[in-house]
């Protein structure tokens, strides 16, 4: 069975790992969480067994891969490389929008109209560490 799966992640905590499986599952992928009973039945052993450690079928791996890259609280370019703050290094960065308030929004909605539509300016980059934002 082994050489039919492929890790895809692991996980510190069983409810983190059922999270992601379940959302795997919604989609059509078969999911193999191996550890999680040890690590249910002693959270404390989660450390030493190295995580609940999920696994799909190879054919289903890139897919898994990006399904839960969709879900990752940070951000991953397009080589699933998590981006870096420019400034500090850091990351941890959130995708966010320059649409801050109803004004900016009524400018955006305003240029749409003239067809100056700022789709380079429609999503940034926020580090959490130092809160430096960029494109
Ligand atoms: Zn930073």
């Amino acid at each position: 069975m082994e050489e039919n799966f492929k890790l895809v992640k692991s996980y510190q905590y069983s409810s983190e790992a059922k999270i992601f499986s379940s959302k795997l599952e919604s989609e059509g992928i078969r999911v193999y969480l191996r550890d999680i009973h040890i690590i249910d039945s002693n959270p404390h052993l989660s450390t030493a067994v190295g995580g609940v450690k999920l696994f799909v079928e190879s054919k289903d791996f890139e897919k898994a891969q990006k399904s839960l890259s969709e879900i990752s609280p940070y951000s991953l370019d397009e080589n699933n490389e998590p981006i870096k703050c420019p400034k500090c290094k850091a990351e941890a960065i959130e995708m966010t929008t320059s649409i801050k308030d109803l004004k900016t929004l009524f400018a955006f909605i305003f240029s749409l109209f003239f067809v100056l539509i700022p789709f380079y300016s429609k999503y940034r980059y926020k580090c959490n560490i130092c809160k430096f934002e960029f494109n």
